[in-house]
């Protein structure tokens, strides 16, 4: 059976593009991407489309199948590097299969489709229309050059109409397979993304500083490098909440890593814990500069209004623990213990203070 070709391109095509669709999820191709990507995609599509020229329907000299697919998809979504890649190896690989009138009309084929497609892609209208539009045009053009070749009209009536119902499918059947990865590797992004970050403040969530936590110490110990953490949290607190309410509390959280992300280096992480407790990580930094930056979140704290969806401003303290591996602690992962009891004896010797761990005291600036 004739069809049987046209059948197997279908089946090629739709599991290739799933593979590649799915092995790209991190970057897929646009017309953003970088040079590299372009141009391994287009190499891609044109290896597929030499694979589906493998399993054309012949007539006479000639051949046909639904190579015209992933360039017409890269050119789509990649503009002309993709494009103009895959387009060569398809012209190359037509010409190893013979050398005739045939091949010399599938170049112009294979040229004016990829003209088309990236002219399309530039109007200004719906992506469900683009996609007709561009499909349609290359069937369009294949059927100018197939009357031209093959002049048995008992076979044109066959493949004509057959060629249309299986590049429109085999068309729509691959854009949605597109589409549909991309919108679930972006829903799948986007909960991974959520996962890992605290509702109210977007910073880090405490899973998260776990994770982060792990691969870092282990990073610090392998390349010998000085690795600090402070322990973050708000004086009285509750006393906030008690006299302005809960949502007002959750505003100066809000302000809070705010100050937090602007004080510390772009590369530190800013977590927050739970509560009111916030961590920072900081990489690559001995105690010295950890209690420099850690005196200057408590002092910037300290001295900034916070202001309330009332209008009202007010003032909140922070006390500090420290720890860093391989001064005050000899193993990383005893950071976030030694941290916290430098916390907690912050918050013992009178609060809005910095307190690096084994109780050593490092300023006092009390408000
Ligand atoms: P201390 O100086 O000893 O840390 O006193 P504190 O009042 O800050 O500490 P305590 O642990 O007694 O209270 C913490 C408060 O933080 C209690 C809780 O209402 C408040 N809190 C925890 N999470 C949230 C939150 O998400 N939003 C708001 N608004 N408040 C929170
Ligand atoms: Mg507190
Ligand atoms: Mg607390």
């Amino acid at each position: 059976m004739i069809l049987k070709e046209l059948i197997s391109n279908v089946a090629l095509l739709i599991a290739s593009l799933f593979v590649y669709s799915q092995s790209t999820h991190a970057m897929p191709l646009s017309r953003s991407s970088t040079m590299k990507t372009k141009i391994f995609s287009g190499i891609l599509a044109g290896i597929l489309a030499n694979v589906l020229m493998q399993y054309s329907m012949h007539f006479d000299t000639t051949i046909v199948d639904l190579r015209h697919i992933p360039v017409i998809l890269v050119a789509y979504y990649g503009g002309p590097v993709p494009a103009l890649a895959s387009m060569f190896l398809v012209i190359i690989g037509r010409f190893f299969i013979g050398f005739n009138t045939s091949s010399m009309l599938a170049l112009l084929l294979i040229v004016s489709i990829t003209l088309f497609t990236l002219t399309i892609t530039k109007l200004n209208m719906s992506k469900r229309k683009k996609i007709f539009l561009t499909l349609t045009s290359s069937n369009v053009i294949f059927t100018f050059m197939i009357v031209y070749l093959l002049e048995n009209p008992g076979t044109l009536s066959f493949l004509i109409p057959s060629f249309w119902i299986i590049s429109y499918m085999a068309g729509f059947i691959s854009f949605y397979v597109i589409e549909f990865v991309r919108r679930s590797q972006n829903m799948l992004n986007k909960y991974k993304a959520e996962a890992a970050t605290d509702g109210l403040t977007g910073l880090n969530n405490v899973r998260k500083f776990d994770e982060s936590f792990n691969k870092i110490a282990s990073q610090a110990i392998h390349n010998e490098e000085k690795l600090s953490l402070l322990y973050i949290d708000i004086d009285h607190f509750k006393k906030v909440n008690d006299t302005y309410g809960h949502k007002e509390g959750d505003q100066v959280l809000i302000e809070l890593s705010r100050i937090l992300k602007n004080t510390v280096r772009s590369f530190d992480i800013v977590s927050r814990n739970g509560g009111e407790e916030f961590t920072v990580i900081l990489l690559d930094c001995p105690t010295d500069r950890a209690m420099e930056i850690s005196e200057r979140i408590r002092e910037r704290v300290e001295n900034h209004p916070f202001l309330l969806t009332t209008g009202q401003m007010i003032h909140i303290t922070v006390s500090i623990g420290l720890a860093c591996y391989n001064e005050t602690t000899i193993q990383p992962k005893l950071l976030i213990k030694e941290a916290d009891h430098a916390l907690y004896d912050a918050k013992q010797t009178g609060r809005n203070k910095v307190c690096i761990t084994s109780g050593r005291e490092w300023v006092s600036h009390r408000a």
